[in-house]
């Protein structure tokens, strides 16, 4: 008999795997319905010998010492900030608008003190700022709002800005020196071998059975446990008794170029002329080197798997009533950014299982994330300040039991 059934090998299932299995000695079982461990977060050497993320980019930053140091107990890290390009009217300029974005784009020379000033005359006074259309409007005006922000929204949820929480676009902040990273998180790494690779040893405990291509309702009467950790989408478990909750989906076209850059930033934007919202070229992520390269463009779409939450009062309504009988569920617990409709980032959903953990087990969640290696294993502390030594042996698997071969430089 198992103690966990636990439903979907992403972070927010494989965290909790991790913990109830060795911080709690409980057996358990987690199973997904993909060929693979790491959720979304999954990543593979594709033909080529290139790491890509399967799934669209991934990318870690955390403000959080104790996600960062709970996932440290399982990788290495690569320092890496990132960085991203929108291409508007016909030339590729930072986003976040920062101060060369409004330089580059009005042909201007602005110090950010009139930057400011800049910002301060062109922005819109909005009283109670609501959606994501007031966020950018009161903040850079009605024009740069149009340039950058609306029409990516529009392509990126089938919705108007005006449609969607404050929240969303909220994300995305401007700035009036240039600092041109994406993220200011105090944490910014990426996994030195890979997700996946991260996943294999999060995963790694005899307490820990894996069953992969496999959906919980397959095994769920043929299978005994005493409770479930549930990680999929929360409508769908409860066979839509309050209608769907929409998820917006994405197409992704991944392709390999036989030349060794494809373009200027990590990420490229195109908010405006292009079916798809963004570029990204993997190889600036990872730090491979290779005489190839492989991108991936993202297309939004409605249908499809469920891959973000959509961030708006009409939704969270529904939500609110599958909340309640999930809560009511003793039996089952619901984690994850499916499972509690968040619009959440990889660490949020680390901090979530972490925090889930701990109500199980009645610590403090500082405490419940202790991470107490199991006695035949050897664990050498990193830390993200150590220079790098890529030089390391291969990773052995690529998460679904192929081997794979090392190409980081
Ligand atoms: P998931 O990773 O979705 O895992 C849930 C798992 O449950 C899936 O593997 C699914 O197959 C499985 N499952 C569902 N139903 C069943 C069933 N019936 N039976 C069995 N298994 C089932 N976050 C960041 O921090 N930085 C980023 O740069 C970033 N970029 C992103 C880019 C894209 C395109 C997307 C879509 C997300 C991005 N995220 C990013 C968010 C990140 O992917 C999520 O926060 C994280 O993966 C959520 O983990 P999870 O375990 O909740 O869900
Ligand atoms: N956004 C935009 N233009 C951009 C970048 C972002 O309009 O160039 C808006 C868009 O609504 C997007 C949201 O800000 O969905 C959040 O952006 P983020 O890059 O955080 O999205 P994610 O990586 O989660 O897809």
């Amino acid at each position: 008999m198992f103690d966990y059934l636990i439903v979907g090998a992403g972070f927010a299932g494989s965290v909790l795997a991790e913990r109830l299995a060795n911080g709690s000695n409980k057996k358990v079982l987690i199973c997904d319905k993909r060929p693979h461990i790491a959720g979304n977060a999954y990543d593979f050497y594709n033909d080529a010998g290139i790491l890509i993320h399967k799934y669209g980019p991934h990318i870690f930053h955390t403000n959080s010492k104790e996600v960062f140091d709970y996932l440290s107990n399982f990788t290495d890290w690569r320092e890496y900030q990132h960085r991203v390009l929108a291409c508007v009217d016909g030339m590729q300029l930072p986003i976040p608008i920062n101060l060369d974005t409004i330089n580059k784009l009005y042909g201007l020379n602005l110090t950010a003190f009139e930057v400011e000033d800049f910002f301060a005359k062109i922005a819109e006074p909005i009283e109670n700022i609501r959606t994501s259309e007031d966020v950018v409007v009161s903040k850079v005006g009605r024009e740069l709002y149009q340039k950058f922000f609306r029409n990516y929204t529009r392509k990126q949820w089938g919705l108007d800005p005006s449609e969607l929480d404050a929240s969303v676009t909220a994300r995305v902040p401007t700035r009036t020196n240039r600092d041109d990273r994406y993220f200011t998180d105090t944490y910014q790494a990426m996994p030195k071998y890979g997700f996946t690779r991260m996943f294999e040893k999060i995963l790694d405990s005899p307490n820990i059975k894996i069953m992969l291509n496999c959906d919980y309702q397959e095994i769920v009467r043929e299978i005994p446990f005493k409770k479930m950790i549930y990680t999929g989408p929360v409508d769908s478990f409860f066979n839509y008794v309050y209608g769907k909750l929409p998820y917006r989906s994405l197409e992704f076209k991944h392709e390999t170029h036989d030349m060794e850059q494809f373009q200027a930033a990590p990420v490229v934007n195109y908010p405006n002329e292009q079916a798809y919202t963004r570029i990204t070229e993997f190889k600036y992520l990872t730090g491979q080197e290779h005489k190839k390269t492989s991108i991936v463009y993202e297309f939004p779409q409605a249908e499809g798997d469920p891959y973000y939450p959509i961030p708006r009062k009409e939704n969270a309504e529904i939500y609110a009533k599958y909340k309640a009988l999930a809560d009511a569920r003793e039996d089952v617990h619901f984690v994850g950014r499916l499972a509690t409709y968040k619009y959440y980032n990889m660490d949020q959903i680390v901090a979530q299982s972490l925090t889930e953990y701990s109500k199980i087990i009645g610590l403090k969640r500082k405490e419940a994330s202790v991470y107490v290696a199991p006695k035949d294993k050897i664990i050498i502390p990193v830390s993200i300040k150590q220079p790098l030594n890529l030089n390391v042996p291969a990773p052995k698997t690529n998460g679904n039991g192929k081997n794979v071969v090392n190409n980081l430089g």
